[in-house]
């Protein structure tokens, strides 16, 4: 599987001459796969990175080599998660079906919420306006998800070439929505090569034991990396309880959990892209003093990482 990274900003998007290395877009992350030459999409998050995901697939939608149906999953609903939806070009073509699956919000699916948001007078296009068909799912703790051959979702795998093998878990995070924020680890069936995306979740010093268990080998976490232990433990700006991970609480869900690669995710809109290299040199330069094989990457807006039977990261061209 190729995993691309559009958006990797936490928060708010921050469009800033400093930042255009890594990026300012807000989350958006494509899992695809190759399977006899028509690729399958799977994204998780819509934040504003998928308008240029979008723009990134639409070719392969016209020349037939992808499959015109694909899911998106939300880890939950808040407005870095879901804003770019909107403006994401899939939606504006005949044909294509996009399966939403999250979080229920008030007993309302995510179709329900982007429908509500999605209306006049605060946007200019109607939901029902659309030209995408979109089907809606509630996905819960602990439930599994099988992405199929033809991208489409189904919650047992049957007699369905299955590509993707979706595992969940739900927690319930301080400043995330009462419903829970959910994490997916995703597995590509024909390589067993996983990745566990864990963000916007404000883990616990020493290692959060329930992320530990569910990210447990997985070849790649992604894993939210707001603060650093300076900013976490300010008392000037409080920013405990607002649901969000240092970088060293990454790193011990990544160690315990024996992950081989962590993946910094979420960044602080404040952290230019100087700071996010100092912060990476400073965490692998320690990881090496003492002797561990964990790497640590920093994801990038259009940068990929590729987990065939090797792992190998791939940066954006240009
Ligand atoms: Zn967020
Ligand atoms: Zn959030």
């Amino acid at each position: 599987m190729l995993i691309t990274f559009f958006g990797v900003r936490g928060s708010f998007p921050v469009p800033d001459k400093n930042m255009l290395r890594f990026g300012g877009n807000t989350s958006s992350v494509l899992f695809e796969k190759n399977v006899n030459g028509k690729k399958v999409y799977l994204f998780i998050d819509s934040g504003f990175g998928i308008i240029q995901a979008g723009k990134y697939i639409l070719p392969s939608f016209f020349n037939g080599t992808a499959s015109k149906e694909f899911s998106i999953l939300f880890t939950h609903l808040h407005p870095d998660h879901t804003e770019g939806f909107t403006f994401f070009a899939p939606n504006f073509i005949t044909g294509i079906k996009i399966h939403l699956l999250g979080p229920s919000a008030l007993k309302k699916n995510v179709g329900k919420v982007l429908k509500e948001k999605m209306a006049p007078p605060t946007y200019p296009i109607e939901y029902k306006d659309l030209k995408s068909e979109r089907f809606h799912g509630i996905v819960e703790d602990e439930q599994k998800i099988y992405i199929t051959s033809e991208g489409k979702p189904v919650y047992s795998a049957g007699n369905n070439k299955i590509v993707f093998e979706i595992k969940v878990m739900k927690s319930f995070a301080p400043s995330h929505p009462q419903q829970g924020c959910l994490y997916y680890r995703i597995t590509d069936v024909e390589t067993k090569k996983s990745a566990a995306c864990i963000w916007d979740i404000e883990s616990r010093r020493g290692g959060d034991q329930r992320v530990i268990a569910f990210s447990k080998d997985a070849d790649i976490m992604i894993h939210d990396t707001q603060y650093t232990d300076e900013e976490y433990d300010s008392d000037k700006m409080i920013v405990q309880g607002f649901g969000h991970s240092t970088y060293t609480m990454a790193v011990e869900n990544a160690l315990k959990a024996n992950v081989k690669m962590l993946v910094g995710f979420h960044y602080n809109p404040a952290h230019t892209d100087q700071k996010l290299i100092e912060i990476s040199g400073e965490i692998n330069k320690k990881l090496q003093e003492n002797g561990s094989p964990l790497i640590f990457h920093l994801s990038a807006e259009r940068s990929s990482i590729e987990a065939e039977n090797e792992i190998i990261i791939k940066d954006r061209e240009s």
